[in-house]
């Protein structure tokens, strides 16, 4: 059988291209019957599409803010902010009471 250059039509992008002899004879040789409806740019590009498909959703690292809730100083009275919320059980002190009443209590 004698090939010969054929030009065909791009179903995809309306594309006039060349299915080569050659094309025609690797065509051929694969078992392929049918001729090819897409040109080898949109072939590419759907080969492409396949492989690299999903990715992305780039994850933001969420710092939430700790939430502070506003108290009184056990030990001065003044008003002050903890990182946790207050329980009656137990005083709370403000920064500065807090780190003196650490460093002090040295069980
Ligand atoms: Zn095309
Ligand atoms: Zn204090």
């Amino acid at each position: 059988m004698v090939f010969q250059d054929r030009t065909l039509t791009c179903v995809e992008c309306n594309t006039d291209f060349t299915f080569s002899a050659d094309d025609q004879r690797y065509h051929e040789e694969r078992g392929f019957t049918n001729e090819p409806r897409r040109c080898p740019s949109c072939r590419a590009a759907r080969r492409s599409q396949r492989q690299g498909g999903g990715g992305g959703g780039g994850g933001f690292s969420n710092y939430a803010p700790r939430e502070m809730h506003p108290t009184v100083c056990a030990e001065c009275g003044k008003d002050t902010e903890v990182p946790f919320r207050p329980r009656g059980d137990r005083p709370v002190y403000c920064d500065d009471c807090f780190r003196r009443r650490r460093a002090s209590s040295s069980f």
